[in-house]
């Protein structure tokens, strides 16, 4: 099968091995995959990943289990071992034991077969295109931020970074009818979030009062962290949202001056993504610059690099 694989270096295969479903496993064929800051991240060294990229993917059931076959899915990442004290405490995204999809000791998505636990498989509607399913685990990681923090028509809020997550983020808090700002460099993407009603404002063009409640950083810059320290108010809270790879040389007097609460925000839940979809309470179509088919992995994990584009997509459809 064709995949895109990181050993010493990125590397696109036309010949790769088909992976073989274990015990509770579908194979699942992939038909379309998102490319997100952590793939760029991990070809930069983070989490020392080896093997096939990617993590966010809509597919169907090639084999497995008859009650799942032939159906269309999405997959949480985390593969869990329902055992550990944080299995049983409800905590499964925290498993002392897991494998992430594609992130941490297990292959991901960028190619045409991939093998997952059936528990992490979602049924996608028929309503949904894969165009937008493959947006359901950044989407759900989005709405991870509500659960975090009570937003709320009085909140002030802001979301620094206009990317692809950042754009995904807004959208999410947008819905709470929160007073929301988006901060970015991009005046393009900016103004997808000025369409959904959002205040966007340049970063260049930016007065920190120090007066905003909640701060949602997804730059994973510590330029980033800094600004957030800058827009909140004293006791008020910093939402960590993106990937930080290595070390962040970052400035935590003011959090200790200000009783800032700083909270870290990962995965979330595929059914609130899933039913946002449908309800078209979020719209992807319009962040996706590129697809490409994924014989053209490599140039799409470039393309992504780019700032000029939010999501890369890659195509395993033909
Ligand atoms: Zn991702
Ligand atoms: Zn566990």
């Amino acid at each position: 099968m064709r995949a895109l694989t990181l050993e010493n270096h990125l590397q696109f295969q036309a010949n790769h091995a088909q992976p073989r479903s274990g015990d509770g496993e579908c194979l699942v064929r992939v038909r379309l995959a998102g490319i997100c800051a952590t793939d760029l991240q991990l070809v930069n060294g983070y989490m020392r990943f080896r093997g096939i990229l990617g993590h966010e993917f809509v597919g169907v059931v090639e084999s497995g289990s008859s009650s799942w076959q032939g159906k269309r899915v999405v997959c949480e990442i985390n593969c869990v071992c329902r055992a550990c004290d944080m299995c049983l405490s409800g905590l499964a995204n925290h498993c002392r034991k897991r494998t992430v999809l594609g992130i941490d000791g297990r292959d991901g998505c960028f190619a045409d077969f991939i093998c997952v636990p059936e528990a992490n498989l979602h049924e996608v509607p028929d309503a949904l295109t894969d165009e937008q399913a493959v947006f359901v685990e950044p989407l759900a990681a989005a709405y991870q931020t509500l659960s975090q923090y009570p937003f709320g028509p009085k909140t002030k809020a802001t979301v620094i970074g206009s990317g692809r997550l950042g754009l995904l983020v807004t959208q999410v808090l947008a819905t709470t009818g929160c007073k929301l700002t988006v901060i970015g460099r991009n005046e393009v993407k900016l103004s997808l979030a000025e369409k959904r009603g959002v205040q966007a404002v340049h970063v260049d063009e930016l007065v920190c009062r120090g007066d905003h409640d909640v701060v949602v950083e997804c730059t994973g810059s510590p330029a980033g962290f800094d600004l957030a320290t800058r827009l909140v108010r004293p006791r008020g809270s910093i939402v960590l949202k993106s990937t930080y790879a290595g070390e962040q040389g970052v400035n935590l007097a003011s959090v200790v001056v200000n009783e800032i609460t700083v909270l870290g925000s990962r995965c979330g839940l595929f059914s609130e993504a899933l039913d946002a979809l449908v309800r078209e309470a979020v719209e992807v179509r319009s962040m996706i610059t590129r697809t490409f088919p994924i014989d053209q992995a490599m140039e799409a994990m470039a393309s992504a690099a780019r700032p000029e584009h939010l999501k890369v997509l890659l195509d395993m459809r033909k």
